[in-house]
């Protein structure tokens, strides 16, 4: 499904990713986790078509379609989901709202009619009892005033609403409770299914114990430098960095 091949990407003359190799099917769990300042989010940024970088080498494709020349929108209604793409606040606009917007401009994007009004409300209210939200929640402005927790509800709210084909969630554990870690988890666990993919990057092992990942890929200095199952995760929770840092001096 996703197919990235040799990707070097840039942000001013600083190059960040150093030549990436990774392939994600449909059906698994893939986690990158790695130091600070490694490149994770440049790469979700990359993959999500941000244009502060440049990819200067290498591709990126999502069923055999080079994404290069696409925008994020685009890319979107390919069914690209990158966590806190949209972290803005909206005043006046509710959650719900927000939500109707979203999927009703991905169907016209794909030439689908707007989805019924009471098709809308079956989803809003399967999706958000899945995530345990409040009623109260889905009508109040987007993000606006919202605690860390409730952009992180949100953010998988929007998950699972859209169905993405393709899910990264970047760092969407930091700061949970336990209470929110497990919906969150939940709500990845319910979406995985064998005709998408979840990337889920994170500093932590702690969510992989909720997501168990097909596979784990340690990413430093800009490159996969290491990849293994989930009891790679547990390792690192031992072990740290610093021994994967030796092995590639
Ligand atoms: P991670 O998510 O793994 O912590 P990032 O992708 O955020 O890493 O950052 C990788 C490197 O790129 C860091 O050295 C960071 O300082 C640098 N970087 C990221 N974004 C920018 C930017 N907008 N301008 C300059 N440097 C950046
Ligand atoms: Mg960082
Ligand atoms: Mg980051």
């Amino acid at each position: 499904m996703l197919s990235i091949k040799n990707l070097h990407a840039s942000i001013g003359d600083k190059e960040i990713l150093k030549g990436i190799n990774l392939e994600v099917k449909a059906g698994e769990v893939h986690a990158i986790m790695g130091p600070n300042g490694a490149g994770k989010s440049t790469l979700s940024a990359v993959i999500a078509g941000n244009e502060n970088y440049e990819v200067t080498e290498g591709s990126v494709s999502l069923d055999g379609e080079d994404l290069e020349e696409l925008a994020p929108e685009e890319r979107a209604h390919k069914g690209v989901f990158l966590s806190f793409q949209y972290p803005v606040e909206i005043p006046g606009v509710s959650v719900t709202n927000f939500m109707r917007a979203a999927i009703n401009e991905t169907r016209k994007a794909k030439g689908e009619e707007e989805m019924a009004a009471s098709d809308m409300l079956k989803l809003i209210r399967e999706k958000s009892e899945l995530l345990e939200i409040d009623r109260k929640f889905l009508s109040r402005s987007l993000n606006e005033g919202f605690s860390g927790g409730e952009k992180k509800r949100n953010e998988i709210f929007q998950m699972a609403m859209l169905e993405p084909k393709l899910a990264i969630l970047d760092e969407t554990d930091s700061g949970l409770d336990i209470d929110a870690l497990r919906i969150v988890a939940n709500g990845v666990n319910k979406l995985k299914s064998e005709k998408n993919a979840v990337v889920v990057i994170t500093h932590y092992q702690r969510l992989l114990e909720y997501i168990v990942p097909d596979f784990v890929h340690v990413l430093l200095n800009g490159k996969i430098v290491k990849s293994g199952d989930a009891s790679l995760a547990l390792e690192l929770e031992e072990r740290g960095y610093d021994w994967i840092k030796a092995e590639n001096q």
